[in-house]
């Protein structure tokens, strides 16, 4: 399924703010690699932000990783129609 037909959705009564999808993401992850990555101006596939996760639909490729890592389970892949 291509990256267009879904979509990464946060229930944000849910989420804690523990920020384990945000070490988890693969496009996070990849960021981290380029020695010239400022963790404090770029923005990141999903972050913490004044206690909630903030999904950032742009970089979000809907890979699920962090839906699946989600304490909570706060986060969701659902198909866009
Ligand atoms: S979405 Fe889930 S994993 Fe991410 S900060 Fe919230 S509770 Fe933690
Ligand atoms: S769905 Fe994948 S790319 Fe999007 S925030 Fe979660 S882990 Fe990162």
């Amino acid at each position: 399924m291509a990256k267009e037909d879904k979509r990464l959705v946060l229930a944000k009564e849910d989420c804690i703010g523990c920020g384990i999808c945000v070490t988890v993401c693969p496009t996070n992850l990849k960021q981290e690699k380029d020695i010239n990555f400022d963790v404090d101006a770029e923005p990141r596939a999903i972050a913490v932000d004044n206690g909630q996760a903030v999904i950032n639909d742009d970089l979000c490729i809907a890979c699920g990783i962090c839906a699946k890592n989600c304490p909570v389970n706060s986060l969701t892949i659902e198909v866009v129609a």
